[in-house]
């Protein structure tokens, strides 16, 4: 049959795939924070038979047969990993952050326990509250007061707050994440009244594989659960990393059979290659991210706009924030920069009351995807140019369009990764690539 005679929804599907693939990976800038690009060498090992096999247990435990492959690169995956980490025990069956979660909190609490987390305006995820999956498992959400001035949580209080309470665990980390938590100082208030303490890294996984963000363990966190998407550029997924073995063991315990039962083992081989990337590139990656962030914040500044954190230095993260509310607010802002192929997300501010979620004064913007392909300070500089135009100009965003792709076409090429030839990798199942 020739690609004509097929049905139309054939050349429908092959053609509206091919669109995406070409406007978000040829057209677009695409700042959202929370994702970012594999490697082609981690995407050659991603597309294999892998994919249609099921594997539930772990390594050489398993209830199904035919797995010898997945056994040795599950455990290679876990070995780089805990490489990368310094870290002794790592689980990566959990198919996201938020299943990863999931299995943590349930071990840590029992359903009507009590977590202290931070707050929502210090950036908790959706999974650290009553309203996600802490109010699934039945445990209590109980919010850490938060500090207006440092944009972050507040110490002392929430230190009064954990030795009150005297919960079963305490959550740290986030999604609108400038400034860091203060991890230690919290840790060491909730171990003295018996609490663990998690570590949400899922925006900041691939900043602490480069040593560019405190290294979570050090500070004190009994376990860290994470995406392996968003810093960490690695196919979408989730991980559990621990040193202590007795906590690492009942979760693991909790993975499979009670949060997931097959793990998407093509993940698994794609995020040894990401591991084994930022054990060498990583601290360059990071670097070059931690520069770009605070480049384009100062560039977006000088343009006009309204940054967030100005006094406190506007960003240590991947993440730059704006408020937005005088131009029309983060729904109308983020439409009209998606129009003009930049992709951002639009976000609530810290001064924001909740239920201004569907329009909120922020838009949230994240270095990190362009900074693999490429990207220098200089670079985010004309990226601020581009958000003036759009925002403070008030330009046809379409005309801006133009100008965007035309800037983009610079750079097509994923750094900090090993220079190899992929054509050469033998891949069974490589999805071609489409430009219509
Ligand atoms: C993204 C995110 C998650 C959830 O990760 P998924 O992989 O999307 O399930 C969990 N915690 C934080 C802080 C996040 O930002």
């Amino acid at each position: 049959m020739k690609i004509g005679e097929a049905p139309n929804e054939l050349m429908k599907i092959v053609e509206i795939t091919g669109r995406h693939n070409k406007w978000r990976t040829t057209e677009t800038l695409n700042l959202i924070p929370s994702e970012n690009v594999m490697s082609p060498l981690a995407e050659a090992v991603y597309f294999t038979d892998m994919m249609h096999r099921y594997a539930e247990g772990k390594p050489r435990k398993r209830y199904y047969q035919g797995l010898p492959y997945v056994d040795e690169i599950e455990e290679l995956a876990m070995d780089l990993m805990s490489r990368l980490f310094k870290v002794k025990f790592v689980d990566l069956r959990p198919v996201s952050g938020t299943v990863a979660n999931a299995a943590t909190f349930r071990v840590l609490a029992p359903p009507g326990g009590k977590a202290v987390v931070a707050p929502v305006q210090a950036g908790a995820h959706v999974s650290h509250t009553k309203f996600g999956t802490l109010g699934a498992l039945g445990i209590k959400h109980i919010e850490m007061p938060f500090d207006r001035e440092n944009m972050n949580v507040d110490v002392d209080k929430a230190s009064k707050l954990i030795e009150e309470v005297k919960p079963d665990f305490i959550v740290m980390g986030g999604s609108l994440y400038l400034f860091p938590h203060p991890l230690k100082e919290l840790a060491e208030v909730a171990h003295s009244v018996g609490a663990k303490v998690v570590y949400d890294a899922a925006h900041v996984l691939g900043l602490i594989a480069g040593k560019r963000w405190r290294d979570p363990f050090d500070a004190g966190a009994d376990v860290v659960t994470s995406s392996t998407h968003k810093t960490f550029p690695g196919p979408q997924g989730g991980v559990i990393l621990s040193n202590n073995e007795e906590v690492f063991k009942e979760i693991s315990r909790t993975v499979f059979p009670w949060f997931v039962s097959n793990h998407h083992l093509h993940r698994l081989p794609a995020t040894a290659v990401t591991a084994l990337e930022m054990i060498y590139f990583g601290e360059q990656y990071a670097d070059q991210i931690i520069r770009n962030a605070r480049a384009f914040a100062e560039a977006l500044h000088e343009e006009g706009l309204d940054v967030v954190g100005e006094h406190l230095g506007f960003t240590r993260s991947h993440q730059v924030v704006l408020n937005v509310r005088k131009y029309g607010g983060g729904a109308k802002i983020a439409q009209l920069l998606e129009e003009a192929n930049i992709i951002v997300n639009k976000n609530l501010l810290p001064e924001d009351p909740p239920e201004a979620v569907k329009d909120p004064s922020g838009i949230r913007t994240g270095v990190q995807e362009m900074t693999r392909y490429g990207m220098k300070e200089d670079d985010f500089r004309e990226i601020a140019r581009f958000f003036r135009k759009v925002i403070v100009d008030k330009k046809d965003p379409k005309e801006v369009a133009k100008e965007v792709s035309e800037f983009r076409k610079e750079f097509m090429k994923i750094h900090y990764t090993f220079d190899v030839d992929v054509d050469k990798i033998p891949s069974l199942y490589k999805i071609p690539y489409i430009v219509l």
